[in-house]
């Protein structure tokens, strides 16, 4: 049976519910009222508590700062019409919390520690879970190093925090998208899988760059020869060509996106063939050329299903159908937001209640 953690509840004085503009929703810029943290040392996860969001202290000399010793993780939450509140596979990312945990040489924490602290805070905070249309409340559960301390070496104290915030959506827009064939995102050997704050400092140089050219976001590929198509941004990578579902296998250098699963396994429950695998830009810009390529999306929470409307490659750019008349995208679609906001009987297990 999972232990049921005491934690300290400590209530704001002033929700600033009221003052919070739900019409407009820049993603990551509005806070709940509470936070939850969690302290490690000794070895051991203790001090569970929701206090009031706000800032928080420590010294300029912490590892996490210097030495980068930070992950995170993403998840939201959905209000039902009847008031019920849900979290869509919470399980999974207690999964690959841990994953990244271990590959950043920090502590474990107990899938229950991961849930139930989640759990609180959005029951403290949920008269801010939007209930209109593609609005949520995403869920920021992160990870650093706390040792003041500037010696290369593992901390021995980390913080484990919880944040929430309602959120729109992330894309308003079809995407254009440019193959990147200089930079890298993560090599093989590497921390790709893992929600490393470092992953995405590195991102952001070249991201940038592609901004600047007029694009949405970077179609990243391997390391070693630029060939294979990676991920989309800070989404995984999914693709229709010649019917079957193609997705890059997710190995060191990829995040294992709990959105890309679940696209994969309704795809495999409506009869469709389902590839992850190598997947090489010539075959996709071939599929783009010869009308094979009928559907390309970035696939994650944040992001949902984000449709791309043209790939470029190389100074050339290729146009893909219309997103509205691509029947796979839009299915998955409607169907992981039937699931979420529970419209439709969620038969997976796939919401926490
Ligand atoms: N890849 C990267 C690099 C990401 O940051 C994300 C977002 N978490 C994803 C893929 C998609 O993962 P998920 O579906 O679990 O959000």
């Amino acid at each position: 049976m999972t232990e049921t953690l005491d934690i300290q509840i400590t209530k704001t004085t002033h929700s600033r519910l009221a003052e919070t503009d739900f019409d407009n929703l820049p993603f990551g810029k509005t806070f709940s009222d509470h936070m939850f943290v969690a302290d490690y040392a000794d070895g051991e996860w203790k001090n569970f508590r929701v206090v009031p969001y706000g800032e928080i202290g420590f010294s300029p000399a912490i590892s996490a700062l210097h030495y980068g010793q930070a992950f995170f993780e993403g998840l939201k939450a959905y209000k039902h019409a009847d008031g019920k509140v849900v979290i869509f596979r919470p399980d999974k990312n207690a999964e690959r919390f841990n994953k990244s945990g271990e590959r950043l040489c920090m502590p474990a924490l107990p899938e229950e520690i991961f849930l139930q602290g989640i759990a609180a805070v959005v029951d403290i905070d949920r008269d801010w879970i939007p209930t209109r249309a593609n609005h949520s409340l995403y869920i920021r559960p992160f990870m650093f190093a706390t040792d003041p301390f500037l010696g290369v070496q593992p901390s021995s104290t980390y913080k484990f925090i919880v944040l929430t915030g309602p959120v729109g959506p992330y894309f308003s827009k079809t995407l254009r998208v440019k193959i990147e064939s200089h930079y890298t995102r993560a090599a093989e050997g590497g921390m790709g899988f893992a929600k490393a704050a470092g992953n995405y400092g590195s991102s952001l140089m070249p991201a940038k760059k592609a901004v600047d050219e007029g694009f949405d976001q970077l179609i990243w590929t391997d390391a070693k020869s630029h060939e294979y198509i990676e991920e989309m941004g800070a989404a995984n990578a999914m693709f229709v060509l010649d019917g079957k579902l193609i997705t890059p296998t997710a190995g060191d250098s990829i995040l294992k996106g709990v959105t890309r699963d679940s696209v994969m396994c309704l795809a495999r429950e409506w009869g469709m063939t389902v590839e992850e695998r190598p997947v090489s830009v010539a075959e996709i810009i071939e599929g783009a050329k010869n009308g094979k390529l009928t559907d390309a999306f970035g696939a994650g929470t944040a992001a949902t299903i984000a449709p791309v409307g043209s790939i470029s490659y190389d100074g050339e750019e290729y146009f893909l159908s219309d997103p509205k008349d691509r029947e796979f995208s839009q299915k998955v679609l409607k169907t992981l937001d039937a699931i979420k906001n529970g419209t439709e009987p969620d038969t997976r297990g796939w919401t926490y209640v």
